[in-house]
């Protein structure tokens, strides 16, 4: 546990229980602070009873607190707890932000932050991957995995400096305010989580933060350099020296990307540029990710290779909940250049809950798509959409209907493509248990007993779902 004496006799209030809460209240505790920590579900609130204080900040006067530590969960934008707090001067933070206090007391490291709407948790994942192979000690989380006051702090060793690298979600930067990352990434942005925000500009400028917190002297890499994203580079290279704010070189990747298999598609590019420009900063060399990129396992439910059965390949990308996250899954199979010329050759199962009406980016890969399959509340809408602009369109309902249909249909060098481009909430709990319902169904279909859920994967990997 990550703990620091910046915390001792302070006093908190911790809202929100889920796992980032519960790794705050404990560190919080082991550091010497005095905290009121708050679940609205009694279960949360137990494991706390007799540690803390248990009461509601909302119904506490805050006079002489050091902070509200609120879950990353917790819609800053409509929840009371923000007007409150600042009745009493006190700042709403998250974890992170404890972290970025908890800082100064922590032997010599680096933090390496992550951000962008879609590709953080590749990304990130694919740093821990080549420091880890390079020898140099590194601990993720933050959005992803553990949350980072639960892990057990760096060590000096005689390889190199340590780096924490955080994936941080644009809710998570919301709630920090002084975490200067030696070196930070935007992968890119595009409309999400409007919910929670004052528009798409409120989103984009949530991100920029992470950026805006950086001294003019550490290092910032941008994958896409368009729209939101361009802006906040463009910002950020005219505070900062030459060199200190850079576009991500796709170019220079491209031709070597046949050696990755794990990272297909022209998002991976992006996402393998903007990891080895952060890697490179802390000066590992090409030798050093060259090696590591062709060993590169991609997480579960993101273009995951479910299975090869008889030729035709069923890939698990139930993850994509959004187009922006589909169209590069679909512009990674292009029709088929050798076998049979021409030919497209994703099947593609699509359909859930809507997070936007139309196709967004996917519309610009239509020529690759032999089949749609559509699936769940939105399926109507995207057979209607997707209509007289691919060669078939077959109206499913549920995932198993889909799942037999493409596989009837495909051929051989084909491609049954399972990127919902929807979040899962109508007909599963989680993006994780739709992928896992996908890749069980096609180990019954293609006898394939090894699809069965991959328990060898770290549970590490499981994200906080309020985040
Ligand atoms: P995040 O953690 O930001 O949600 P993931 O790495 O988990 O991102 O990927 C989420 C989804 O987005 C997957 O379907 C993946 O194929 C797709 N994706 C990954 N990287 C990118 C990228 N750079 N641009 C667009 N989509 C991406």
């Amino acid at each position: 546990m990550i703990t620091s004496p910046a915390f001792a006799g302070k006093r908190y209030a911790v809202l929100g229980l889920a796992r980032s809460g519960a790794a705050a209240v404990d560190a919080l505790l082991a550091s010497g602070a005095q905290v009121t920590a708050w679940d609205r579900q009694d279960v949360a609130r137990e494991p706390f009873e007799g540690r803390c204080e248990i009461a509601d900040p909302l119904a506490t006067d805050l006079s002489g607190f050091d902070g509200v530590v609120v879950s990353p969960g917790v819609p800053l934008n409509t929840h009371p707890i923000k007007p409150h707090a600042d009745k009493f001067g006190v700042p709403v933070i998250g974890d992170i932000e404890l972290f970025a206090l908890a800082r100064g007391d922590l032997h010599e490291h680096r933090v390496i932050g992550i951000t962008g709407t879609n590709g953080k948790s590749t990304t990130t994942a694919l740093v821990h991957h080549i420091l880890s192979m390079a020898g140099i000690p590194s601990v993720m989380g933050g959005n992803i995995g553990e949350p980072i006051l639960s892990r057990e702090p760096l060590e000096p060793n005689d390889n190199g400096v340590g780096v924490y690298v955080l994936e941080l979600s644009s809710y998570q930067i919301d709630l920090t305010r002084s975490l200067a990352c030696e070196a930070a990434a935007l992968t890119n942005i595009t409309p999400d989580h409007l919910d929670r925000y004052d528009g798409f500009e409120g989103y984009a400028f949530s991100k920029g933060r992470l950026f805006a917190m950086q001294g003019t002297d550490q290092f910032a890499v941008f994958g896409s350099t368009t729209g939101a994203a361009g802006a906040i580079m463009q910002a950020e290279q005219q505070r900062r020296p030459i060199g200190r704010a850079v576009a991500a070189d796709l170019e220079r990747f491209a031709p070597m990307q046949g050696e990755w298999p794990s990272l297909q598609g022209p998002h991976n590019l992006e996402n393998v540029a903007v990891a080895v420009a952060l890697v490179e900063e802390f000066g590992i060399t090409e030798a050093q990710w060259r090696h590591a990129l062709p060993r590169f396992r991609n997480l579960p439910h993101r273009m995951e290779l479910v299975c090869e059965d008889e030729g035709v390949l069923f890939i698990n990308d139930s993850k994509a909940t959004n187009p922006a996250s589909t169209a590069p899954a679909l512009a990674a199979f292009p029709p088929a250049q050798d076998i049979r010329d021409g030919a497209r050759r994703v099947h593609w199962i699509v359909g859930g809950l809507a997070k936007e009406d139309g196709l967004g980016e996917c519309a610009a890969y239509l020529d690759n798509v032999a089949a749609a399959y559509t699936v769940g509340e939105a399926g109507p809408r995207f057979a209607e959409l997707l209509e007289g602009r691919i060669p078939k369109v077959e109206r499913c309902e549920l995932v198993s209907e889909a799942v037999s249909r493409s596989r009837e249909a495909a051929q051989p060098g084909d491609v049954v493509l399972f990127s919902p481009a929807c979040a899962s909430f109508d007909q599963f709990r989680d993006y994780e248990k739709r992928g896992e319902h996908f890749r069980q169904l096609v180990g019954v279909m293609t006898d394939t007993p090894e699809c069965a859920p991959d328990d060898s994967f770290p549970s590490e990997f499981a994200k906080d779902p309020a985040a």
